[in-house]
């Protein structure tokens, strides 16, 4: 999911690395300004990057439903879906590197018998009904027969052009990404537990794996974590990834949208936290949207009647 192709490497290395480097970020739009306005935090409250960026709901009544009247929503069949599929594309990168150092370099056989037989473990809650299970399990399969051989390809690929290659070098060349790095996002008013992929392409790239329709506020969640990584290291995180993945035929099908993590995104990021963060300190009920997705957890609440799953 997350090695480009050849054309996207060079659209990556030709347009838009250069682009940022010419147009450039203002500096106070910069994660490392968090001491300073507008990025400075407006109030003493802590959100997730989810609460800031997942725009479903289109008056954010579900973050005032979750944080100030502490109703818990149940996540949708399509969450859980999201969910899964994502953590076994997390466990084989990480089963991969894993097998490097324990094989080592030199047992490419061992390497790729151990990946192939690795199943990642996915809990599903126990209420979940038997079809739902069975489809997350065989989506998560099909993640599998798709990435296995990707992943082992990068690898021979990296130790045919440098075969003296020790572990961590070969992890590095041929796995570059960091699956659910932890960081800290307390300097921008987020939590201190916020959870990001990220790559590095000839600088860092910002991940996002999503297994559902696209949407334009997908963009704003990767803006803050490449904020987030500025603040804390105070190095320019320009580009971001937002992989969509389809996985209804029969080989996954996927898209994925690079772009530069501009000026515009990263005030749309400062606004919607203020909002959010106003709307929880005032303890501001927004009201019920117009037009509420189905699969809300909040459905039955706000609207009456059965949600759709
Ligand atoms: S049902 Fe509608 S208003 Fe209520 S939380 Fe969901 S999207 Fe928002």
């Amino acid at each position: 999911m997350y090695f480009l192709t050849e054309e996207e490497s060079r659209w990556l290395l030709k347009h838009l690395i250069p682009r940022a480097r010419e147009e450039g970020v203002a500096n106070e739009l910069r994660g490392w300004n968090w001491h300073d306005s507008p990025l400075e935090p407006p109030y003493d409250i802590r959100l997730t990057v989810s609460e800031v960026a997942g725009k479903y709901c289109p008056t954010g009544r579900d973050l005032f439903l979750k944080r100030v009247e502490r109703v818990e929503s149940q996540p949708s069949a399509a969450m859980l879906m999201g969910t899964a599929c994502h953590s076994a594309v997390a466990q084989l990168i990480e089963q991969a590197k894993r097998l490097i150092y324990l094989k080592g370099p030199e047992d490419l056989d061992g390497i790729a018998t151990g990946l192939r037989k690795f199943q990642p473990q996915i809990t599903l809650p126990e209420n979940l009904a038997e079809n739902q299970g069975a489809l997350v399990r065989e989506r998560v399969q099909k993640i599998c027969d798709f990435e296995v051989p990707r992943i082992l390809g990068k690898i021979s690929e990296t130790l045919a052009k440098q075969p003296y290659s020790a572990c961590d070098s070969l992890v590095a060349q041929a796995i570059p990404v960091i699956c659910e790095q932890k960081l800290d996002g307390r300097f921008l008013g987020l939590s201190p537990i916020l959870s990001c992929d990220s790559a590095f392409f000839g600088g860092a790239v910002i991940y996002d794996v999503k297994f559902g329709q696209k949407r334009d506020f997908h963009r704003l969640g990767v803006t803050a974590y490449g904020m987030v990584m500025e603040s804390l290291w105070e190095f320019p995180v320009d580009i971001g990834c937002i992989v969509y993945v389809d996985l209804r035929g029969s080989v996954p099908v996927i898209t994925r949208d690079l772009f530069l993590i501009d000026d515009e995104l990263r005030q749309w990021f400062i606004d919607e936290r203020d909002e959010k963060m106003r709307m929880l300190y005032e303890e501001r009920d927004p009201g019920v949207a117009e037009e509420c997705p189905e699969y809300c957890g909040y459905y039955a609440l706000c609207r009456g009647g059965a949600r759709v799953q």
